[in-house]
């Protein structure tokens, strides 16, 4: 706050905040670029528009378009909806150009979903082979940044959102800073270690500890009947089955952990033209 004395009274200016009020992320979500990129971001939650997205490119590594700059899935999830036959920018159409547009939803621990827009066409479906349903890690392959769609020049839209839930979400890419701005540089950095166990009916014992995160899918039913399935403080896990989940005696949530269970269809996520 900066005061300037005048004659007749003190006027003050206050600069303002370049930290809007949007809700941080559950999840930490990292830089979707393969590791070791250098990352311009050209327009953050607050200067997107819509706000609460982001819009960043691949820099110093030639031109886009090519596997120069390979997208990467920003945290652990299971693949929801995949589009990537487009190869066009669109002539003028609606606001969002969904039918021209190729993107990937991909749904997390904690209930909260990422989108990675304009890409490669194919790069998803035929050079990363990826399908609705699949699981990946943070840093696994999802396609190549481009310019496909209603997109002014290579980039990619990156954004995380939480189904049912009308405020974007902005997200939090590291521990060292939540928010970047749209004049930051950042390089990307890798991925932890990806610790999901995949398509287990029945699960085992197992402690999830610290930063641990554990994601299960069954077609119907998922059981916990382990002694001990536990997620600690800072873990967080998730469950989809297609009609039911069912925690045993020994499975426990600790304070400061986050367990989302989904039942039944991803159609109902309530995010349009995320699970069509
Ligand atoms: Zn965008």
């Amino acid at each position: 706050m900066k005061c300037t004395l005048f004659i007749v009274g003190i006027t003050c200016f206050f600069k303002a905040s370049t930290q809007p009020q949007f809700e941080l992320s559950e999840n930490i979500y990292r830089v979707p670029y393969t590791s070791g990129t250098d990352v311009h971001i050209t327009n953050d939650h607050s200067t997107h528009s819509p706000v609460g997205r982001y819009d960043m490119s691949g820099t110093g590594n030639g031109s886009s378009c090519s596997a120069n700059y390979p997208i990467v899935a920003a945290a652990e999830g299971i693949i929801r909806r995949i589009v990537d036959n487009h190869n066009t920018k669109p002539p003028a159409c609606d606001p969002n150009c969904a039918d021209f547009n190729n993107y990937v939803w991909i749904e997390h621990a904690n209930g909260e979903w990422s989108k990675y827009s304009h890409m490669k066409q194919f790069s998803t479906t035929v050079t990363a082979g990826l399908q609705v349903g699949d699981q990946v890690c943070a840093g696994t392959l999802l396609g190549y940044e481009c310019e496909v769609g209603q997109a002014s020049g290579p980039h990619l839209h990156f954004e995380v959102r939480r189904p049912n839930d009308p405020a974007n979400i902005p997200v939090i890419n590291s521990l060292s800073k939540h928010y970047f701005d749209a004049v930051d540089d950042i390089t990307s950095s890798a991925s932890t270690a990806c610790t999901y166990n995949s398509s287990l009916a029945v699960i085992a014992s197992l402690v999830i500890l610290n930063t641990g995160i554990r994601i299960y899918q069954a077609a119907n039913t998922i059981t916990v009947s382990a002694p001990t399935f536990n997620y600690l403080d800072g873990s967080n896990g998730m469950m989809h089955a297609g009609s039911s989940v069912i925690l045993g005696p020994g499975f426990t949530a600790s304070s400061g952990s986050y367990f989302h269970a989904r039942i039944g269809n991803c159609a109902t996520t309530g995010i349009a033209g995320a699970c069509q």
